[in-house]
């Protein structure tokens, strides 16, 4: 390997001189072991497609915390292999490249659509044995392209990259980025973009349209899809008597965890289609998505969400719709006689209401801090009173907690007598028990979201300017937004009136 004692001499040194002495170094390959499972499946599943080749790739991020979960030796890594092997343009050892066949419900209506920009390379195994999809989305023309060209721009694989690793920074289960790269092509949309790909990485990229795509196309096939994500994403269910259903119930519970968490945080996902609900329960798709600043549940930010269908409050009510496909798609598997099966899937998918309510409520409670000892009508009373406040108000949702918590200073709205008397309320509430409090409070309270204006600062930057620092200052926010950073306490601030007619795109 190479002048190893060399990295402890110059670790001190600036970016550029260390840069400069790699080149004393073999450099590597990076090597995946692939088991491409997915592959193995009906071909009805998927189509063998290879990356296009793009002219001048270059590797523009590369996520190292990322590639060593994955035990994927991310030092010394030779990045002109790495652009080849990221931009399609060589294959990697052991993939299979295909584009996945699905369907979904877009705003409600049904439509076939499968991957039309994106290529899955296979399913990489960590030494561990977990199983992660290496999928190149921006990579070109596919049976399913539809229209489209297949391309991604640089501005949304950077925002994917962004919000999609803040997202893990925030503990919510998501799909990753390991790497955007700039493919040397122009992408026309609107205007002219530079093109890019991006490297995703999740437990799958199995959705609720897969099994909608199955039971409509190729319903004979429906039960080997099943028993395939049982066996990849719910082992457990191996033994069940009744798989379909047991599944349809799993997927729903997971779905309730995940919207919780983004409800903690802010989190609007602005177009859960049901091609973009995944079965593992990852967040996945990063389009429209925007973090709310000011409270209020009909807060949308998609421009094409003119409805408000995938409103901040609606969330919760979306994700059981789309379980309710789910489960329309299951009906055949849950039991022979479709009346039992509908009476079986409407059991499962009314008990969502109560599940949800039960764990966003004790989600909510966290971020008071409250303990499960303090009386539950009152734990009660003082969040729905905090709400009704915060709408009233338009109080920031993220920093309300932090004042709360004495992490923001208490000024402005919070000085006035409504809020002071609630405050006092809520303290008498863990009165002896502040310590406790403030830790659980730490815990599910995050100090930085990913506020829209820092987001596109960040992109203008990145991309207008082709300056990256401010983009990877924000990085190294976001994936620690619970640690506290007196020299970052700017970014926690709320410009007025903050995201007055902020729109976010289903950009490509
Ligand atoms: P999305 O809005 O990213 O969930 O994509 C919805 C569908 O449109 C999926 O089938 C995508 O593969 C497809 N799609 C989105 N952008 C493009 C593009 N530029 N070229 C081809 N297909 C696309
Ligand atoms: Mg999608």
């Amino acid at each position: 390997m190479g002048f190893i004692p060399l990295t402890f001499l110059f670790s001190s040194y600036s970016g550029k001189q260390n840069e400069l002495f790699c080149y004393y170094y073999e450099k590597h390959a990076m090597i995946f072991h692939f088991d491409n499972s997915y592959g193995k499946l009906p071909e009805s599943f998927y189509i063998p497609t290879n990356p296009t080749q793009v002219p001048d790739p270059s590797v523009l991020l590369f996520n190292d915390n990322l590639a060593r979960e994955l035990d994927l030796s991310p030092d010394n890594m030779d990045m002109e292999e790495a652009a080849a092997l990221f931009s399609g343009n060589k294959m990697i050892p052991g993939s299979f490249p295909i584009a996945q066949a699905y369907a979904g419900h877009q705003f409600g209506n049904f439509t076939m659509l499968g991957d039309g920009r994106a290529i899955l390379l296979g399913e990489h195994i960590t030494k561990a044995g977990n199983r992660f999809d290496i999928q190149l989305k921006g990579s070109g023309y596919t049976a399913f392209s539809r229209g489209g060209d297949g391309r991604a721009t640089l501005r949304a694989m950077l925002r994917e990259y962004l919000i999609s690793e803040a997202m893990a920074g925030l503990k919510i289960p998501t799909t990753r980025s390991l790497a955007v790269l700039k493919t040397g092509a122009k992408v026309y949309r609107e205007e002219v973009h530079e093109g890019a790909i991006l490297t995703r990485i999740a437990s799958s990229h199995i959705r609720v349209g897969t099994f909608e795509f199955a039971n409509r196309f190729v319903p004979n096939e429906s039960s080997i899809l099943l028993d395939y994500v049982i066996d990849r994403h719910y082992p457990d269910l191996n033994l069940s008597k009744s798989k379909a259903r047991d599944l349809m119930e799993a997927v729903m519970l997971k779905q309730i965890d995940l919207i919780v968490q983004w409800m903690r945080v802010g989190f609007i996902h602005g177009v859960m289609n049901t091609d973009n609900m995944s079965i593992a329960g990852e967040t996945i798709d990063y389009g429209p998505c925007a973090f709310m600043n000011t409270y209020h549940p009909e807060t949308v930010f998609s421009s094409i969400d003119t409805q408000g269908r995938y409103a901040f409050g609606n969330q919760p009510s979306i994700a059981q719709w789309n379980i309710a496909c789910f489960a329309g798609s299951l009906l055949s598997m849950i039991h022979e006689e479709k009346e039992v099966a509908i009476e079986m899937a409407k059991e499962v998918l009314n008990s969502f209401p109560a599940i949800y309510q039960e764990k966003w409520q004790d989600m909510m409670f966290k971020k008071l801090g409250f303990s499960k000892e303090t009386d539950l009508q009152r734990r009660k009373n003082s969040l729905s009173t905090l709400l009704d406040w915060m709408t009233k108000n338009k109080a920031d949702y993220t920093n309300t907690f932090l004042v709360l918590q004495g992490d923001m200073p208490m000024e402005g709205i919070y000085l006035q007598e409504d809020f002071q008397s609630w405050f006092t309320n809520w303290q008498d509430m863990e009165r002896g028990n502040e310590e406790a409090r403030l830790k659980r409070m730490r815990e599910n309270n995050p100090l930085f979201i990913p506020r829209n204006y820092l987001v596109e600062k960040a992109l203008d930057e990145a991309c207008l300017n082709d300056d990256l620092r401010f983009f990877k200052e924000l990085l190294d926010i976001f994936t620690n937004p619970y640690a506290q950073n007196a020299s970052a306490a700017s970014f926690m601030k709320v410009p007025d009136s903050i995201d007055t007619g902020y729109k976010t795109f289903c950009g490509t």
